[in-house]
């Protein structure tokens, strides 16, 4: 009988905090738009006698990304030297917290596909630096430290999850939680976001956990997800075949979907971390966690629900436009315009979504303020304009500097609610249609819907989209009746 196998998933996330400077110097944090090895000084060198001294921005933000995942905040904490050789680190030692984080013991709650709630705990968050870029070009090896002491937080979950699908629903939610705080800017594909998976497998039941291997190289939410189900299944594979699992850290190929070895156990790196001595202790203080949680932004989680309950709309659209603070800031003040929830949440997650997209823009960037999307939605509500008249409307006013209310003046768009103007075209379309008319009367009562739908469409043709559809539907009724 075959065996059933879990699997053990733990995931190290690093963010690259986004401040103006690096954690250690003044150099300036843009290190990606610069020529190579300008953002340098002697303390991110590590030079002999050289000082760091921690950016004060560096443990704010820190500090929030221990709220937004939930972890308690030491008040005490200390750095230390993780020593190695590596060609892009020029102290051959990396600034980082070994035994005392500053923050520890958070979680983060995922819904899985099946309903169900799952807590991922968060071991502990520390503040360390990034290393430089080698950059390898044919026989030549060139090493670019323009990156190199880069403020990064690195994130350790507890070893909760089971499958690719809990990894990849945590990573995004705590691409989410980090997002919302603005600390950074959460992209994988820019190299701010990064993630390894240690991954092992048991017997199911098994108390103790596998061999793990560490997988890097891992640069997007697919990517990781991918080399989880890679790995679990060679791992099961191996010891199906009587193999053994290696303590090794590998590599996530992309191009070819496999895990390469990068390093074994046996050259696996000894690292010695001993106590910083050229940094004090970091000391927080209650003022300072008081004024950092009074800036702590609404969670992503909390909004959906405040969304849900007082705007009326689904989970799915709550979720979709607390994509961002700002495109649900957009929506709340749309509404507080318009007066209309659901409007506003229909004509933003279609219209306004569909434009931003087909520019690659985003809401700050939209050329329609909220309170002139309010104003279009407040028009169709009041029944001023039909809303195929709105759509017209909206495409004018993506490039119109006037109001919305001015244009429909202007361009003669408002609906016609005028009895006597509607009549008379209903008239006009009722002679020029005996057929349909015809028809319409003999009609069983499934059918008469559809045809007067026929004819009412030529009543809304013949006032190019303005006329009052509820009122060209009671007159045309009341006239073939
Ligand atoms: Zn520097």
């Amino acid at each position: 009988m075959a065996r059933e196998w879990e699997s053990v998933i733990g995931l190290e996330i690093h963010c690259q905090l986004d401040t103006k400077t690096k954690v250690w110097c003044g150099c300036s944090s843009d290190y990606d738009n610069s020529p190579e090895n300008t953002h340098t000084c002697p303390i991110c060198l590590g030079h002999p006698g050289a000082l760091p001294k921690l950016n004060k921005k560096v443990l704010d933000y820190a500090i929030k990304a221990g709220f937004a995942l939930n972890c308690d905040i030491n008040k005490e904490s200390k750095f230390d030297r993780k020593n190695y050789f590596y060609p892009d680190t020029p102290k051959n030692y990396q600034i980082t917290q070994f035994d005392h984080p500053y923050a520890e013991g958070g979680h983060i709650d995922i819904k899985l596909s099946n309903g169900d709630d799952k807590r991922i705990g968060v071991t502990r968050i520390h503040i360390e630096e990034d290393a430089g870029k080698s950059i390898h070009a044919g026989e030549e090896s060139f090493i670019n430290f323009n990156r190199a002491s880069m403020p990064l937080i690195e994130i350790v979950s507890e070893p909760d999850m089971r499958n690719s699908e809990e990894a990849y629903r945590y990573l995004n939610l705590v691409k989410d939680a980090l997002k919302y705080t603005k600390i950074s800017d959460v992209s994988m594909e820019l190299g701010s976001l990064r993630c390894d998976a240690n991954i092992s497998v048991m017997q199911k039941g098994a108390k103790e956990f596998g061999t793990r291997v560490e997988v890097k190289n891992l640069n997007s939410f697919k990517g990781v997800a991918r080399a989880i189900d890679y790995e679990i299944s060679r791992q099961i594979e191996e010891i199906e075949n009587g193999g053994e699992i290696n303590q090794e850290t590998r590599l996530w190929d992309e191009e070819s979907q496999v895990t390469r070895v990068m390093r074994s156990k046996e050259e696996a790196m000894d690292y010695r971390f001993f106590p910083e001595p050229d940094l004090v202790r970091i000391v927080i203080t209650d003022e300072q966690l008081e004024r950092l949680e009074g800036e702590m932004p609404e969670s992503k989680i909390a909004k959906i629900a405040r969304f849900v309950t007082d705007y009326k709309i689904s989970e799915n659209d709550a979720e979709t436009l607390s994509n961002s603070i700002e495109l649900a800031d957009y929506f709340e003040k749309t509404v507080a315009s318009s007066n209309n929830s659901k409007l506003s949440c229909n004509w933003i997650l279609t219209e306004v979504l569909r434009v931003l997209k087909d520019n690659n823009k985003t809401i700050e960037e939209f050329s329609i303020n909220s309170e002139e999307l309010g104003e279009i939605i407040k028009l169709i509500d009041k029944g001023a304009i039909s809303s195929k008249i709105a759509k017209k409307l909206f495409e004018i006013k993506l490039n119109d500097e006037r109001s919305p209310i001015k244009i429909v003046e202007d361009e003669k768009m408002a609906q016609v609610a005028d009895t006597s103007e509607i009549e008379k075209m209903v008239v006009e379309v009722v002679a020029n249609n005996p057929k349909l008319v015809e028809d319409y009367k003999v009609a069983d009562e499934g059918r008469k819907p559809r045809v007067i739908k026929g004819l009412m469409g030529q009543v809304m043709k013949a006032s190019k989209g303005k006329a009052n559809p509820k009122m060209v539907m009671d007159i045309l009724t009341e006239k073939l009746s």
